[in-house]
C-alpha cells in the first residue's frame, strides 16, 4: 500500500466515522432549531446568516440536502438548509436539473 493510498483509505475511515451535520453550527449548544424550520420572516434570516458565516459544512449540508430533494416539488420541502430557503433551492435544483439535461443532450447529438 502506497502513503498515498493509506491516507486515502485513512480520511474515506475519518469521513464515515464522522457525522459531519454534528459539526454544523444549527447543531450547537443554545441554538433554537426552530430557527432553520421558517422559511421566510426573521428566523429565516438569522438561520441564514448562521448558515452563510459561520457554519463549517455550509457546502456539504447543501449538497446533501439537494439529493435529499432532488425532483420534489418545492411545497415538500421547507426551511432553511445549506444557507437557502426551499424557494432558492428548488430554483438551484431546477437550473442544475437543467444544465445537466443540456448536456446529455450535447453529448448525444
Ligand atoms: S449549513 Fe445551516 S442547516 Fe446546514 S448544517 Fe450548517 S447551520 Fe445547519
Amino acid at each position: 500500500m502506497t502513503p498515498a493510498s493509506a491516507s486515502r483509505t485513512l480520511t474515506g475511515r475519518l469521513e464515515r466515522r464522522l457525522d459531519w451535520h454534528d459539526l454544523g453550527t444549527c447543531r450547537e449548544d443554545g441554538r433554537d432549531p426552530a430557527m432553520w424550520e421558517a422559511d421566510y420572516g426573521k428566523k429565516a434570516r438569522q438561520a441564514r446568516a448562521l448558515c452563510w458565516l459561520h457554519c463549517p459544512v455550509r457546502v456539504r449540508c447543501l449538497m446533501y440536502t439537494l439529493e435529499q430533494e432532488a425532483g420534489d416539488l418545492p411545497r415538500y420541502r421547507f426551511g432553511v438548509a445549506g444557507g437557502l430557503n426551499k424557494r432558492e433551492r428548488a430554483e438551484l435544483d431546477r437550473g442544475l436539473r437543467e444544465r445537466r439535461e443540456a448536456r446529455t443532450e450535447k453529448a448525444a447529438a
